[in-house]
């Protein structure tokens, strides 16, 4: 069986050492990027991430030999982190992804368009908020319609609002394995879940790992702060390294 893919770390990179406290634990754990997103889109106005001036973190992960990954809203966020991290370190590969809500077709062409064919650079697309097989399938087709290289493309499901919809659970997003089932046969890509955007709650995420794990997902995007209770954004759902130590068990 394929290895799954795991991609952990805070919901936002918040500061120097808040990173360096994180890619130690990643590195500690050999885990594949490190999340710690510069850019994060918000329901309200609030911090909205270090943007640019964090560019310099992801290099420094990269410098210890971790992998970072990071949202991009625009094409030109894309440009500057791939060639920052690509110039400070030979071997590590980067991940960028385009978010639920960045919705703008033009923007996630340009983006596909800018990591092309790049080697050691991967992009994750997240399924759009509204739940609707046709629009998830056309993300997709708009990004390789921007040029991608295919092998450089992973999907990621998180979940659809719930509005509506029942949800006893109460998570944030509900699950529709079933289309993400559909979506990655239809494009042969890999599919990764994320529990935290799902459920929202520790309870909800430590539930939603262990029951997608036994659907066909390739890897798990999972959000980790070395002290939840004083993260910038979605304070209730990061998890501590001890207790994604322990949702590695069960999954
Ligand atoms: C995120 O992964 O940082 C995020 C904001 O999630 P989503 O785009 O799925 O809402
Ligand atoms: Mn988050």
């Amino acid at each position: 069986m394929k290895k799954k893919v795991i991609i952990a770390g805070p919901c936002a990179a918040e500061s120097e050492s808040q990173i360096n406290f994180s890619a130690r634990e990643a590195k500690k754990r050999n885990i594949d990027f490190l999340r710690v997103s510069l850019w994060k889109p918000r329901t309200k106005p609030g911090f909205d991430g270090l943007g640019e001036k964090g560019i310099s973190l992801l290099v420094k992960v990269a410098k210890m030999g971790v992998n970072p990954a990071t949202e991009v809203i625009i094409p030109s966020h894309a440009e500057k982190v791939i060639e920052a991290v690509l110039t400070a370190a030979p071997t590590v590969k980067v991940l960028l992804w385009i978010g639920a809500r960045n919705q703008n077709h033009y923007i996630q062409q340009e983006i596909a368009r800018v990591v092309g064919n790049e080697k050691r650079v991967l992009l994750m697309v997240k399924n759009q908020p509204w739940p609707s097989l046709e629009h998830w399938e056309g993300i997709i087709e708009h990004v390789l319609h921007g040029g991608i290289n295919p092998k450089n493309l992973l999907v990621c499901h998180r979940g659809f609002s719930p509005n509506g919809h029942p949800n006893p659970y109460g998570y944030r997003n509900v699950p529709d394995y079933e289309m993400a089932r559909i979506i990655k046969q239809k494009f042969d890509l890999s599919m990764l879940f994320d529990p935290s955007h799902t459920g929202g709650s520790i309870k909800n995420i430590l539930r939603l790992a262990k029951e997608s794990s036994k659907h066909s997902f390739d890897g798990m995007v999972i959000e980790v702060h070395p002290n939840p209770k004083i993260a910038k954004t979605d304070a209730k759902q990061q998890l501590t390294w001890k207790q994604f130590d322990d949702l590695l068990k069960v999954i």
